[in-house]
């Protein structure tokens, strides 16, 4: 079962590095929702984690989807009269829209616009834009420069191809003593955009690489696929793995500064929804709650009603509500190294509580016990925390009946989990508490 020592145990801000390190190395790589740039992010991943890779070919049904023909980009620029370049993919992958049809042609300012895409508001900013299932092409350009073009001739240069391929799906599970699983889904489908949503994938990346190597309750699952297509894809090629799923979080923009934001399951009231809620509520204050709404990410499609899954989704301040979001600002130096750390261990906290949310029963329910006898009162010694540890021993203790999870016990007493969690454990190795027969492996419904 996963217990995690004292957050100060941890070396944050050695392993925000290590995060922050893949994802600069991760940000250039020319990603798209297939494609060989989202096939080295993979086998960059790869590297700190094995991972299980499959391809899921164009044409093929998903559910009410089809997997698109595969894109495939070389070259792209626009160049004046003179061969100036205006934009040049190669400085920024953001500079082509996502899956651009080929053009090399000559075009008047006049005709060229309606293919440029710039940002008022932001004059300085290039835009991130995709076309995915209308042909299409375009340059993602600054306002500011698009301002700078005389009247004239432009010639408009995107040597790309699309092709029947694949979409590839990435995924690694760990065994825990139970089949039962975590899930967590990063999508990965992005160009050169740091906090949606590399910084989903170093830190589900570093949560695997550090759970591989812990005794676990649960099995651990973590997908790395394009946004919606693939979560699509990836479901309608495992629907015998739902079955198993106990929990699970859709990761994503952890790496910019701000409150996390937990999004519930679609019922609102799962169990990872009062891990989750409990975790933040007590280790980050601040944390923002968010009802389940079918908008965002792949909780989407995760939560849609034939899938269902008890999965919530963990954000820093959501897609849309920072000016960044989709554009050339959501670059590596907009993402932080101590972001992500923490985010990293705010995760393994709420996995934790997942783990350790057992049923027990009180098995001396008359009266108290007498706890001091027994070792457990401890009246002296250099324990800041001792009337809360003690507080805890009686909440666990009264409220042990068989039909109290350890997170309904924190909620109810306002401890934290893991103080209420070691009670149980101090409890149960001297004999006070045992897990309830009925309960063992259950969730409440
Ligand atoms: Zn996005």
């Amino acid at each position: 079962m996963l217990k995690l020592a004292a957050s100060t145990q941890f070396d944050l801000p050695t392993l925000g590095k290590s995060m922050h390190e893949l994802l600069c190395a991760l940000f250039p790589l020319p990603r798209s929702i297939t494609g060989d740039g989202l096939r080295a992010t993979i086998s960059a991943i790869n590297d700190i984690l094995p991972l299980n890779v499959s391809e899921v070919p164009s044409g093929e049904r998903v559910f009410d989807w089809i997997v698109p023909p595969e894109w495939a980009i070389d070259e792209a620029y626009l160049e004046d009269e003179a061969g100036r370049r205006i934009v040049d993919w190669r400085e920024s992958n953001l500079h082509v829209i996502g899956y651009s049809e080929a053009v090399d042609a000559w075009f008047s300012l006049d005709e060229l616009r309606p293919h440029l895409h710039s940002l008022p508001d932001r004059p300085e900013w290039v835009p991130y834009r995709t076309s995915y299932y209308k042909r299409d092409w375009g340059f993602c350009i600054a306002h500011r420069v698009l301002g700078t073009l005389p009247e004239g001739r432009y010639h408009a240069v995107i040597r790309s191809r699309l092709f029947p391929g694949s979409l590839t799906l990435a995924e690694t599970l760990i065994p825990g003593e139970s089949s039962e699983e975590i899930l967590i889904f990063a999508h990965d489908c992005h160009p050169s955009l740091s906090n949606d949503n590399l910084s989903g994938v170093v830190v589900a990346a570093h949560l695997a690489a550090y759970l591989r190597e812990q005794p676990t309750r649960f099995s651990y699952r973590f997908v790395f696929a394009p946004a919606t297509i693939g979560s699509i894809a990836w479901l309608a090629r495992n629907e015998s793995v739902l079955p198993r799923v106990r929990a699970g979080l859709v990761l994503s923009l952890l790496g910019a500064p701000g409150p996390f934001h937990y999004k519930t399951s679609r019922a609102g009231d799962r169990e990872i929804d009062a891990a989750a809620k409990h975790v933040l509520a007590t280790d980050y204050p601040g944390s923002c709650l968010l009802p389940f709404m079918p908008w965002g990410y792949d909780e989407r499609q995760f939560c849609s009603p034939g899938i269902d899954l008890p999965m919530g989704r963990l954000t820093r301040v959501p897609n849309g509500e920072f000016a960044e979001y989709h554009t050339s600002a959501d670059d590596t130096s907009f993402v932080t190294a101590e972001a992500l750390g923490e985010a990293w261990l705010a995760c393994l906290r709420i996995f934790e509580a997942v783990e350790r949310n057992q049923y027990y029963v009180n098995l001396l329910p008359k009266g108290e016990p007498q706890l001091g006898r027994r070792g457990l009162y401890r009246s002296i010694g250099g324990y800041q925390d001792v009337p809360e540890r003690q507080l805890a021993l009686l909440w666990v203790l009264n409220q042990s009946d068989g039909n109290s999870s350890m997170l309904d016990i924190a909620h109810k007493s306002g401890l934290p989990f893991r103080l209420i969690g070691d009670a149980a454990d101090d409890l149960e190795a001297v004999g006070l508490l045992a897990l309830a027969a009925s309960a063992r492996c259950q969730m409440k419904p």
